[in-house]
């Protein structure tokens, strides 16, 4: 039996079996060992190669259209492209190892599209990078790695938003990693699917963990591997207690938030993808407040088609049966990275060129996005939010583009609601600063407590040695939020709160009072939210 520590982003309790999520580590090995039969390894990755694009395809195909299944038979192409295959084989043939030599070629084949002038020819880069990746992960056995075959435990060093957002969620119990923060966005994931999650584990991650029993007790922020009977008693008890607590809760769902005196607040879920607003309307919240909306360009290797994007809102806005949908525009960039978005390396990222800056630098990827969510209005009760504001020119120049996209939509004959409210985010301390002047310009505020805290207290959310550092309650960031609710009251606009802490119950009455009408907060919190502000007396 092996007991350790972590520290808890979700309080639920699970027992299961360990699968041990390994990254994909496409540099290791390239220069081993080159054993005589290197062709015969390579004939039988392309074989691979070929059979699960062909499956790909199909399915791409049934799910996303023509357009999008196109794209995978362009990468099955290269597989028979003799410049592709014989180059590999030459390079076999002259004492490369199978990967080394498929990721030469794929390499150079690469470099020489991205420099030709015609754009289709430069596109082609990323497929042949794609497909020659492709078989590299299979010649390296490293595709097999993460499939998780049976509901289980996930542990890891560390996972990236792009590797949570690909795992099947139906499967996995908890998630135990090594390193990570509370307030990063796979903390945040964990939390939205309602399960045990620990960052931060004192574990030693070992491929023979792999199968072991292990217990993921996020109420007290500690695992056991190979729980005696007594420990597996334990959990079990707990176990039962939760869900007993979770029923108790049930007598709120359906009930209306307000509290002792009067107030109306409109409890909302944050979502990341369009499944979740079945979860949001499973845990009984009034809406959404938060559709993290870059997750749709995550764990994919080029731009969503504005078709793909407005089917995902369109199935949120649908799920919701007429509760409101707020869509914040794409958020990339910081610990969300995307490869295909060419973004440079920068030496603060959070500091960066990333949010809303991407997207009024960048017109015709902000453009795709618009058309599709102004689409989806006319589906279901739609609302637009922009993240990362920092001044009033800002929120002018993105008045003055949606003006011209709704025109363009009006021209093209495309259904939109005319009356769709446009808010921001207030996570900038410049933003909550001059809440008064950017308070005229929209119909709402929401507070991403987030990122608000990391500049208000100049503390990467990203840094795990900083939380000992950390005040969620810190002064500045409760005055800051106090300015932004005051100026909304004062200019009859509303205000809501989408970070993490606006579940933070032990705040929920000081919120009310400071004038906040929507908290907005992980599915599985919505209920206890909601009893918190039946019980208040503010
Ligand atoms: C926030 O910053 O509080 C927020 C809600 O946005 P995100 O966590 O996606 O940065
Ligand atoms: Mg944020």
């Amino acid at each position: 039996m092996i007991k350790g520590k972590g520290k808890s982003v979700f309080s639920s309790i699970a027992i299961g079996k360990i699968f041990v999520f390994e990254k994909a580590d496409l540099s290791y090995s390239l220069e081993g060992e080159c054993s005589e039969n290197e062709l015969e390894k390579l004939n039988a990755a392309i074989d691979k190669a070929r059979a699960d694009l062909s499956a790909l395809y199909e399915k791409t195909l049934k799910e996303l259209g023509q357009e999008q299944a196109d794209i995978i038979d362009v990468q099955s192409m290269f597989l028979e492209d003799p410049d592709f295959t014989e180059g590999i084989e030459a390079e076999i043939n002259s004492g490369l190892s199978a990967p080394a030599a498929v990721k030469k070629v794929g390499d150079e084949m690469a470099e020489s599209f991205a420099s030709l002038d015609d754009d289709y020819m430069k596109a082609r880069a990323l497929d042949v990078r794609d497909i020659s990746d492709r078989l590299v992960r299979t010649l390296l056995g490293a595709d097999k790695g993460n499939q998780i075959e049976e509901p289980s435990i996930l542990v890891s060093d560390d996972l990236t938003p792009s590797e949570t957002i690909s795992l099947d969620k139906s499967k996995i119990l908890a998630i135990v990693i090594k390193n990570g923060s509370s307030n990063s966005h796979t903390a945040i994931l964990a939390r939205a699917m309602g399960i045990p999650a620990l960052v931060q584990a004192d574990i030693d991650i070992t491929c023979t963990l792999s199968g072991k029993m292990m217990i993921v007790d996020g109420f007290d922020s500690t695992y056991v591997i190979d729980p005696d009977e007594s420990e597996i008693k334990k959990a079990e008890k707990k176990k039962e207690d939760e869900e007993r607590n979770k029923r108790e809760l049930e007598q709120y769902r359906g009930k209306s938030a307000v509290t002792k005196s009067g107030k109306k607040i409109r409890v909302f879920a944050n979502i990341g993808s369009s499944d979740d607003a079945l979860l949001a309307v499973k845990n009984d919240a009034d809406g959404v407040g938060l559709m993290r909306s870059e997750f749709l360009y995550l764990g994919r290797d080029s731009f969503p088609t504005e078709d793909e994007l407005f089917e995902q809102y369109r199935k949120a806005v649908e799920a919701l049966e007429g509760r409101l949908c707020v869509i914040r525009t794409l958020d990339i960039g910081a610990d969300k990275k995307v490869d295909y978005f060419n973004l440079e390396e920068e030496e603060n990222p959070a500091l960066g060129y990333r949010g809303i800056r991407i997207c009024i630098r960048q017109k015709d990827i902000f453009r795709t996005q618009l058309r599709a969510i102004y689409r989806a209005s006319a589906y279901g009760k739609v609302a637009i939010m922009f993240p990362m504001i920092i001044s009033k020119e800002e929120v002018l120049e993105i008045k003055d583009f949606l003006t011209v996209v709704e025109k363009e939509l009006e021209d093209d004959g495309i259904a939109f609601d005319k009356n769709i409210e446009k808010g921001i985010m207030i996570e900038t301390p410049a933003a909550a600063v001059i809440a008064d002047e950017l308070a005229p310009l929209v119909d709402f505020f929401s507070v991403g407590t987030n990122d608000l805290s990391q500049y208000t207290l100049a503390i990467d959310r990203q840094n795990e040695k900083l939380d000992y550092f950390f005040n969620a309650h810190h002064e500045a960031i409760l005055r800051l939020m106090e300015n932004v609710a005051r100026e909304a009251v004062k200019n009859n606009i509303w205000a809501g709160i989408c970070g993490e802490l606006g579940s933070d119950l032990t705040l929920t009455d000081r919120f009310i009072k400071m004038g906040y009408t929507e908290l907005s907060v992980s599915p599985a919190k919505v209920l206890s939210v909601k009893k918190n502000v039946i019980n208040s007396e503010v």
